[in-house]
Order: structure tokens, then C-alpha cells, then sequence
């Protein structure tokens, strides 16, 4: 399950040092043993950021906040968690990477999902400075792989293409190429460097 790079799952920056619960134990002691449940993360995301904090969005739109200082035991309210969980729905439904600025912003159809998009990004601070300078970066680092991949698969070099596509898929911050692939057909500078390029499976399903 391991991500490019062993990377975060949430921020896709560090080697990550954590298994985080996506749904706290302290919340959801049944799911500690869960597969579904796990995902690597940094310290920052899962120690700082996250902890073992609930987010839900009640049936009137509120944002309700659960943390050490609620008692143990208590009934979390029905409605919708906050964060995306992202071994069983897919963050780019909920948010866009603008390539040239390298900022997410959230593209869902209605306003739980934009909330839910822009509560997860800003909880982990996907948009700081950092970030997004290195997701500009890394976009023209997958362009020049890409462009690897494609010039040796039109001059007829399987094993060249073949090594230029097994470095693809070890660069890092993945979440990059997978918005260059859903931009692609409206980017004619990438477009054609995708012809031919296989899919690869999501490591989380
Ligand atoms: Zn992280």
C-alpha cells in the first residue's frame, strides 16, 4: 500500500511515520483493527493536524467539533464526517489542482461537498506556500518524464518506455500527474504525452 516515494497520503510530502486511523479509535474503537481504516501519514498531518478529532456536518449544515475533551462514550451526532476519507472516496471529486499555481480548490457540486473539500485541504494546509511550490515543480518533473515515455514509445523503444514509465511511478506527489491526466484534454501540451500511457491502481483500494 505503500505511496511513491512512501510519502503521506494526506500531504504526499516526508517519509511518513505514522498509521493513522482515518476514523479515530477513540471515536470508533471498533474500526482499530480495520484495513480500511489505515493509511500512512506524516507526524505533521496525523500528530498535529488531525489527532484523534472528529469532524461532523449535522443535518442542519453545522460543523460539529469532537476532541479528548468530549467524554468517552458520547453519541457522535448523524451526518456526514468533514474530512474525505480517502481509502473510500476519491479527493478529486471534492477538489481540483490548479497546475499553475499549485493550489486545490474544491469543485463540488453542491455546498457539503465544497465544505467538506475545503475543510480537508485547510485542516492539513495543502495550500501553504510550500506545497504548492513543490506541486509546481513537480508538475514540469512529470513533463519531462512524460515526454521521456513518449519519445521513446513513437521511436519504437519498449524498454526505454518501460523504464521511463516505472520512474512515473515512483516520482512523488502522485495527486500531480493524476490532475495532468484529467486536464490533459483540454492542455495541448500534454495531451500528447498521455497517448499510450497505461493506469495504474490507487494503492488505497
Ligand atoms: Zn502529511
Amino acid at each position: 500500500m505503500s505511496p511513491p516515494g512512501k510519502a503521506c497520503f494526506y500531504c504526499e510530502r516526508d517519509r511518513y511515520r505514522d498509521i493513522d486511523h482515518i476514523r479515530p479509535i477513540r471515536f470508533f474503537p471498533e474500526t482499530c483493527f480495520s484495513w480500511q481504516n489505515f493509511v500512512y501519514a506524516c507526524t505533521r498531518c496525523n500528530q498535529d493536524a488531525k489527532r484523534d478529532q472528529v469532524w461532523i456536518i449535522n443535518e442542519s449544515g453545522e460543523l460539529l467539533k469532537y476532541d479528548r475533551s468530549t467524554p468517552l462514550g458520547t453519541a457522535l451526532p448523524r451526518g456526514l464526517h468533514a474530512l474525505i476519507d480517502i481509502r473510500h472516496e476519491d479527493p478529486l471529486e471534492f477538489l481540483a489542482l490548479e497546475l499553475e499555481t499549485g493550489l486545490f480548490v474544491a469543485i463540488g457540486q453542491d455546498a457539503v461537498t465544497r465544505l467538506r473539500g475545503c475543510f480537508t485541504r485547510d485542516l492539513f494546509g495543502l495550500n501553504s506556500d510550500d506545497l504548492s511550490k513543490i506541486r509546481r515543480q513537480m508538475r514540469e518533473t512529470f513533463i519531462l518524464y512524460l515526454t521521456r515515455y513518449s519519445d521513446a514509445t513513437r521511436a519504437g523503444d519498449p524498454d526505454a518506455a518501460e523504464r521511463a514509465l516505472d520512474e512515473i511511478k515512483e516520482l512523488p506527489h502522485p495527486t500531480v500527474l493524476d490532475e495532468i491526466r484529467r486536464q490533459a484534454p483540454s492542455d495541448s501540451r500534454t495531451a500528447p504525452l498521455l497517448d499510450g500511457l497505461p493506469a495504474w491502481p490507487n494503492p488505497l483500494r
